[in-house]
């Protein structure tokens, strides 16, 4: 499958590696994880008894199945943060329509450890968005919000049920909005919809450490020149996110009858799933892209999927706040060259993002600091002798080939 192939290669491109989970695993750890008042929990995931009397559930998407495969196999104890990807079926219960299956692939890109560097909220996004480019669909357009944290959110959910006790809502949102307002945002019902015109926006009602951590997001895609709107209705169906959520669609919903404009992708900051599982706690970032919808839409418009390969060549350090933003781009122009790249992006240390270079076996590596980023220069490192050598930025590319040809 040549989705899946390109998938991979955009997964090891940003340093993931591939975990898989069982298709069944205990119906509780989706329950608890994603949320019994869920739309996926309630009326989406096949569930099954067992002889004994277990209840067993087809898996209706990775993200809490990966935080339990972290946690259950101490992957605390590995380098932080873990990035992880996986490609496989998922299940859902649902009327098959265009865009909507029972089963489906998943392309799922996580991020789970560390700390919640709002860098690696901004790189899911720019992986998933750089891979569907990849395959020539565009223009998209990335929505995204902040739900806030257990600072903030219940302020917000205050606000919420205040709101809505005279407004007029579906069976469904009546129960939700005694259990999780939140979810009211983003119900899809013709009656819901008059409510939302008047419904107080969450950007009044995040703390400052929200707030800064949207605005960081925000300034990493702006680096990598991704368009995004605020959206902020945007709310995602599960219970277990917390700060950002994101969805990635076509900017324009394809032509007459066919999918409408669903998203293609979509996810979100999980920092309290791991706790909510009974692990410790973990901040996690992640998302998963709907394989089904992306081919449906190159069917439609007739494109021919390329292919591409890599194995890194260049590992891309930095030091310093503006050096990590400035990496981004530079990421972009190396990956636009085909010169494959590797990084640390979050490890802060000059001496722990060498010696991570020096594992993975790279020729060269590509040292950023604060004053390369003034100067518009950037140091290239000779990984087996060790010799270093500053060289203007615009001609890195170009050095970079020259070095590794020779
Ligand atoms: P979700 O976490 O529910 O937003 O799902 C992530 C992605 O999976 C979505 O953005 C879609 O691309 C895809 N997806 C979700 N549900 C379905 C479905 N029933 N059929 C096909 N693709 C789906």
């Amino acid at each position: 499958m040549k989705i899946e192939e390109e998938a991979r290669d955009i997964a090891e491109f940003y340093s993931f590696l591939r975990i898989e989970t069982p298709l069944l695993e205990a119906a509780e750890l989706y329950e608890r994880g994603i949320g019994e008042e869920t739309d996926v929990v309630q009326k989406e995931m096949y569930t099954l008894r067992t002889k004994g009397s277990g209840k067993l559930a087809l898996r209706p998407e990775y993200t809490a199945a990966i935080m339990r495969s972290y946690l259950q196999h101490g992957m605390h104890r590995l380098p932080q943060p873990q990035r992880l990807y996986s490609f496989g079926p998922v299940f859902r219960h649902d009327r098959p329509q265009a865009g909507r299956y029972r089963q489906f692939y998943q392309f799922n890109l996580e991020i789970l450890g560390g700390d919640s560097d709002a860098i690696y909220d901004a790189q899911v996004i720019i992986a998933f968005y750089k891979l569907i480019e990849e395959l020539k669909v565009k223009p998209l357009i990335i929505q995204i919000n902040s739900i806030g944290c257990r600072i903030c959110r219940p302020n917000y959910r205050k606000k919420l049920v205040e709101y809505y006790r005279d407004e007029e809502i579906c069976r469904d949102c009546e129960r939700r909005l005694k259990v999780n307002p939140i979810r009211l945002l983003d119900c899809k019902k013709e009656v819901c919809q008059t409510a939302k015109a008047g419904v107080p926006n969450i950007f009044d009602s995040l703390c400052s450490l929200c707030r800064g951590h949207l605005k960081q997001v925000l300034e990493y895609l702006e680096e990598a020149n991704l368009p995004y709107v605020l959206n902020h209705l945007l709310a995602r169906g599960l219970d277990y996110y917390s700060r950002t959520v994101f969805e990635i669609f076509l900017e324009e919903a394809i032509p007459a009858g066919r999918q409408g404009n669903l998203a293609l992708a979509g996810g979100g900051r999980y920092d309290y799933l791991a706790e909510v599982l009974g692990g410790r706690p973990t901040p996690a970032v992640g998302g998963a892209l709907g394989v089904q919808r992306l081919i449906e839409i190159l069917q439609t418009s007739g494109t021919a999927i390329p292919l591409r390969t890599s194995k890194p060549k260049v590992f891309l350090v930095h030091i310093g706040n503006d050096a990590k933003k400035k990496s981004l781009s530079l990421m972009e122009e190396l990956r636009r060259a085909n010169i494959s790249t590797s990084n640390a992006l979050g490890k802060d240390s000059l001496s722990a993002q060498l010696e991570a270079a020096n594992k993975m076996g790279v020729p060269l590596a590509l040292i950023l600091g604060q004053r390369e980023v003034y100067e518009g220069s950037v140091i290239i490192r000779d990984m087996e002798n060790g010799v270093q050598e500053p060289i203007p930025m615009r001609n890195m590319v170009e050095e970079i080939k020259k070095r590794l040809r020779g």
